[in-house]
């Protein structure tokens, strides 16, 4: 066991994970609580950490009350849409008739806006979108959170909820260690807001070998934000709402501001718009949703499947047109140089001048997350005034555990929230749980030198493993007492893979696939009791890739448990092909047994709570 230090930590609220929802939550918690102890624990170092770290060139949710360009509701019609009617429609509600406030409070730091010469607003690249110089925005935001907490910690990943011993439902803090000190860090807190982003690499990514650790979505979010509640006991929703995202080839660069701003198009091999060729068989397996407007985001990524599928590939970005432009060129390279360096590189490399080569674009690997356009993550309370009974259990973004928040990609039911809705939600998480804790409801919380002992050994044993194991190394890195974190991980990706809906497979999963994907992830489980870290960085390794093997579980029994193909183009259950609103137009939510380990999982009504434009416009 090794000897490294222990730090204790009281505090009222902890927020766990400093990207755009921590940051959000730790300036506001300091709003509303001006007495409280408020500290921040980041894996990384807040300055650069989570999903918006290298920046973007994009706020992506703006309403734009201020000049009546939308309003909260459209928003929620326009989520509903795009998640084909399964939302929560409170929780996103809530967040969109905050979010102006967010971004004016952006503007006032510093944020480089965008602005429009002839009407003086922010620049849009679309009907949510407003454009900005954002290398800086995390920076930024960071700045903010600094400037709140009493104590901001860098460089500790938390692996493991602490539980009140009064009470098994409510939250207590949580532990972690430092992975450059290797010490060992116990935070017991009254509350606990957890935002510590979604999961990349629990499917295997289409760049591996040379190209491994490239993906679209950050690679270090390792799906803490679920395996932390879902460990605890809290409930998720949503799960198997994995996202699919089109985007150019290799170096995974979106492809909003092309579409949006710079107004390119895509076409097949031939020259041809293939989504049209789409359009009957689509129909058939979801009905009218592929009448909607916008087309939702699965159903455009079905097309681009079923057309690569069909031999029509490769599908191109047509860049040329736009491109002789120079100030649309100038945005088009400067949208990557912002954002995501490595789609520049990788063009450079493959000598791709979209002036005059039309790039090639392709489907990612599967993600999960609760803030892009997709909403996987924990169920929580709504806020108090539109919520109905279902959704509402006191206080706003509380989890079904008492005491235990969440906000950004931590939160299911509510999708695109973007960097500025999980910013807006992390707010309202803090606010209500200063309230909690003014509410008298975190009193006599005990919380043990036992339980925070008892995690220490779990935390440390893969150093253990290691320092044990490796004198039976049998050639290179193989020995028979360990597996190592690299090679766990690379298990986990080709069972998500190959049997809950990859690239390899084309999406493609079913109920017996699901069933053994479920058994290969049980024994997984037992296997990860002996990994195996050389160093802190692998022991970070090592609990990453235990919270994405639970988090995979949890998808894995969602996708299993809704018997029918809701988002064509996300993921498709080849033994319910069609979209089935008369069984399955409801939320499932989950549970896992901290005692048991074994899920349980119910339907859960959507409740549509915002009327359609239609009827709006009739009465
Ligand atoms: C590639 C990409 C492009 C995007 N483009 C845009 C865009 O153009 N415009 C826009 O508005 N939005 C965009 N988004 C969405 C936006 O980035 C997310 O909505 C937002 O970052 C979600 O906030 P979050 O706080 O939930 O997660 P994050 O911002 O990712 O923060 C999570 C934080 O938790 C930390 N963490 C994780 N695990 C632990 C742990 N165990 N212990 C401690 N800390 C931990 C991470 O290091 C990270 O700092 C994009 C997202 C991606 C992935």
């Amino acid at each position: 066991m090794p000897k490294n230090k222990t730090h204790y930590e009281d505090c009222d609220i902890l927020v766990v994970g400093g990207g755009m929802a921590g940051t959000g939550a730790t300036f506001e918690a300091r709003h509303w609580g001006r007495d409280l102890k408020i500290v921040c624990v980041e894996k990384a170092n807040i300055d650069r950490s989570g999903a918006v770290a290298q920046g973007l060139y994009a706020i992506n949710c703006y309403m734009g009350m201020q000049w009546n360009e939308n309003q909260p509701e459209d928003h929620v019609r326009y989520a509903r849409n795009d998640l084909m009617g399964l939302v929560r429609e409170d929780l996103g509600y809530d967040m969109a008739r905050h979010v102006d406030s967010t971004v004016h409070m952006f503007d006032e730091w510093g944020l480089p806006m965008m602005k429009n010469p002839k009407t003086g607003r922010y620049q849009r690249e679309g009907k949510w979108q407003i454009m900005i110089h954002g290398e800086s925005y995390k920076p930024i935001v960071a700045e903010a959170a600094k400037k709140s907490a009493d104590k901001i910690y860098n460089r500790i990943m938390i692996t493991h909820l602490l539980m009140d011993e009064n009470n098994e439902n409510r939250v207590g803090g949580a532990v972690g260690f430092n992975m450059r000190t290797g010490d060992f860090h116990v935070f017991r807190s009254k509350t606990v807001i957890v935002a510590a982003g979604g999961a990349s690499h629990i499917f295997k990514p289409r760049s591996v070998g040379e190209g491994m650790g490239r993906t679209w979505y950050a690679p270090w979010s390792n799906g803490s934000a679920y395996a932390l509640p879902i460990a605890a006991g809290a409930k998720m929703t949503q799960m198997e709402n994995r996202i699919v995202l089109c985007r150019f080839k290799d170096g995974y660069g979106p492809v909003g501001a092309y579409f949006l701003h710079l107004k390119t198009y895509t076409q097949n091999a031939n020259g041809e718009n293939y989504e049209k060729k789409w359009y009957d068989q689509t129909k058939k397996l979801v009905g009218e949703y592929i009448d909607h407007h916008p087309t939702p985001t699965c159903l455009r990524n079905h097309a681009f499947v079923q057309e690569v599928m069909a031999g029509g590939g490769p599908i191109h970005m047509v860049t040329k047109e736009a491109f002789q432009d120079p100030h649309l060129e100038t945005v088009g390279w400067e949208n990557f140089l912002g954002m995501t360096v490595g789609q520049a590189v990788v063009w450079a490399s493959q000598n791709i001048d979209p002036k005059y080569t039309n790039p090639e674009l392709t489907t990612s690997e599967p993600y999960v997350m609760g803030s892009h356009a997709t909403c996987s993550g924990a169920w929580v309370s709504g806020p108090e005034d539109i919520s109905p009974p279902e959704y509402f259990w006191g206080y706003n973004r509380m989890m079904t555990v008492e005491g235990l928040f969440g906000a950004g990609d931590t939160v299911g039911g509510s999708a695109h929230k973007f960097s500025s809705g999980s910013f807006t939600e992390g707010r309202l998480a803090a606010k209500a749980a200063v309230k909690y804790i003014e509410d008298q409801k975190a009193k006599n919380i005990k919380v043990g030198k036992d339980q925070c002992e008892n995690f220490r050994k779990i935390i440390y044993k893969p150093l253990e493993n290691y320092t044990v194991g490796r004198n039976e190394i049998t050639g290179g890195t193989v020995s028979p007492s360990y597996i190592l974190p690299i090679q766990g991980l690379q298990r986990l990706q080709k069972i998500m893979d190959e049997y809950v809906g990859g690239i390899s497979v084309n999406y493609m999963t079913n109920e017996n696939l699901l069933k053994k994907g479920l058994d290969l992830l049980k024994w997984l489980e037992e296997d990860l009791e002996h990994v195996g870290a050389e160093d802190y960085h692998q022991l970070m390794r090592a609990w990453e890739l235990k919270h994405r093997a639970l988090t995979s579980q949890c998808v894995t029994e969602h996708t299993l448990f809704r018997k029918e193909t809701r988002w064509p183009g996300y993921y498709y259950r080849g033994d319910h092909l069609k979209l089935d609103d008369e069984n399955w137009h409801c939320l499932t939510v989950s549970r896992r047994d901290p005692k048991t380990g074994k899920f349980t999982m119910e339907k859960m009504p959507v409740y549509h709570i915002i009327g359609d434009e239609e009827k709006k416009k009739a009465s």
